[in-house]
């Protein structure tokens, strides 16, 4: 067992988490760019925001005449760099903010405003990127939380597989004439948390096997004063978690069990319990998947990886509140050991569950480490996070988190938390219909895949077999966490993993934790 070496040291949570940066001085010379964001006016002329508006006057009209002459488009995530401006900066990106005021879309459950902050800083980012930018000013424009975000998850990169030497820079990130360097820093953490995430997810699995995800995260959280216990196999089947067993058993890489906890408030205070898929590989087992695509499957940790991330900013913000965190990480293999269609294991709950289809594991260890939470922290409200179905995909694409919630009060909040974080939720139904699926069966209790169609609330209803009593809030990822395989978001990297929902967990976090501050008014 490693525990983490002062337990709680809560004066240390103010610490500020480094940003991770691998340039100025690594480059022989140094490139600053700028962003600079301008709105759509009424009749389609550009409207600068103040800060682009005394640039553009510093620099004698210049940005003006180029925006017209390109014909630049102004919508958000649309941008334009230009050189030999201005002599500080090599480049300067104009970036679309859209129309002024833009506010809460009740249809579209978002705040525009922001969103087309976090893009027009997305495409801001990416264009200085091209252009060998070294150091990226970015103004407030109207959101320095939000601009802050756009541009440090749009830099972000995955290259720690190729030579050092091959490593591209990734720039410096500042704000640029904006008093509210807080709100701005703010947005650094947040964003950093989620790109901590994207590179949990993103690692190759044999590179990221349960081992190396617990090293990691006590690496990541013990710095900030989160305690962190690594349990080892003995443990685990000491336990009884029978089905988290079963699921572990077929690898030759031995399981591992986290507890992760974080003390901000009162010590009699209830915590949140946070729960997380970890499956660092999953091959389906028996119920091999198809080739094409499996790779994707070393990101099956994504829920795991997300609460690390959040849980790290939740201390770097020194959030008043407790929470304790279960993971339970293993790959998903076939082999001699591994289970069998048609396996009866039983829940650490009392309840028999039979394994009709392999590749539905996730499940098995959620359902394990739901029991043991519940039962050893007295928890006031349950999160679980996971990649559980591809039929959340099918459904809701890149688009949203499926959520399924049993609390009407907690739906609301995680709502309000999405529309202002722009990676959206979509409540799915935990009805007793499907309850039925899964426990109307001769001879087991629960079964692991259900009848019939619906994936994703077939699994929503196997885990609630094992919850008691208590909000829950539970999170099927599977279409937002993997591979970011469309080109609307300027700030998520093609094809690699995107890190969500962390920034909408911590939101969701600091809400619960703050509750009379709201950002803006949002039903
Ligand atoms: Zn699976
Ligand atoms: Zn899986």
């Amino acid at each position: 067992m490693i525990r983490s070496p002062g337990g709680f040291l809560k004066n240390v949570t103010r610490r500020i988490i480094g940003i991770r940066r691998l340039c100025s001085d690594e480059c022989p010379t140094e490139r600053k760019g700028l962003i600079v964001g301008v709105y759509e006016g009424e009749d389609g002329e550009p409207v600068f925001t103040p800060a682009a508006q005394k640039f553009n006057d510093k620099c004698d009209n210049k940005i003006l005449e180029l925006i017209k002459q390109s014909g630049a488009s102004l919508h958000p995530g649309k941008g334009k760099a230009f050189n030999n401006i201005d002599n500080e900066f090599w480049a300067i990106a104009v970036v679309g903010l859209g129309k002024e005021k833009l506010g809460y879309n009740e249809l579209e459950a978002i705040d525009e405003g922001m969103e087309a902050v976090r893009m027009a800083a997305g495409m801001g980012g990416v264009l200085l990127r091209k252009q060998g930018c070294t150091r990226v000013l970015v103004e407030g424009l109207g959101f320095p939380e939000q601009a802050a975000e756009g541009t440090a998850l749009a830099l972000w990169r995955y290259q720690e597989n190729k030579m050092r030497e091959h490593w591209k820079v990734i720039p410096s990130i500042e704000l640029y004439d904006d008093p509210d360097s807080d709100s701005f820093q703010r947005g650094l953490f947040k964003a950093e948390s989620q790109n901590l995430a994207r590179r949990l997810s993103d690692t190759p699995a044999n590179l990221m096997t349960p081992l190396h995800f617990a090293q990691e995260c006590v690496n990541e959280l013990c710095p900030c004063g989160i305690r962190v216990e690594v349990h080892d196999r003995d443990w685990i089947e000491h336990a009884k978690m029978n089905a988290f067993m079963a699921v572990a058993r077929g690898s030759c890489e031995p399981p591992v069990l986290l507890e992760i906890s974080y003390c901000g408030g009162p010590q009699d205070m209830k915590p949140i319990l946070m729960v997380g898929k970890g499956i660092t590989f999953d091959s389906g087992g028996l119920c091999l998947k198809k080739c094409p695509g499996m790779s994707r499957y070393r990101a099956d940790m994504s829920g795991a990886a997300a609460i690390v991330g959040a849980l790290r900013c939740v201390s770097a913000l020194s959030l008043p509140i407790n929470i304790n965190a279960v993971i339970a990480l293993c790959e998903n293999m076939p082999s001699g050991m591994a289970m069998k269609c048609g396996d009866v294991v039983m829940g650490m709950n009392g309840k028999s569950i039979m394994i009709t289809d392999t590749d539905n594991e996730g499940r098995l260890t959620l359902a394990d480490c739901i029991v043991f939470g519940q039962a050893t922290y007295k928890p006031r409200l349950l999160i679980d996070v996971g990649s559980l179905t591809p039929g959340i995909r099918s459904a809701l694409g890149f688009g949203a988190s499926g959520v399924f919630a049993n609390s009407q009060t907690m739906w609301s909040q995680v709502r309000k938390a999405s529309v202002i974080t722009g990676d959206r939720v979509w409540r799915m139904p935990l009805w007793k219909y499907f309850d039925k699926k899964v426990t109307n069966y001769r001879s087991v209790d629960v079964d692991n895949k259900g009848k019939g169609k619906g994936d994703p609330c077939l699994a929503a209803a196997f885990l609630n077999q094992f919850v008691h009593c208590i909000d829950w809030l539970h999170f099927d990822t599977t279409g937002v966490s993997m591979l970011a395989d469309d080109k609307v978001y300027p700030y998520y990297t093609k094809n690699r993993m995107s890190g969500r929902p962390t920034r909408t967990l911590l939101q969701l976090l600091y809400q619960l934790s703050c509750p009379n501050e709201g950002a803006r008014d949002i039903k």
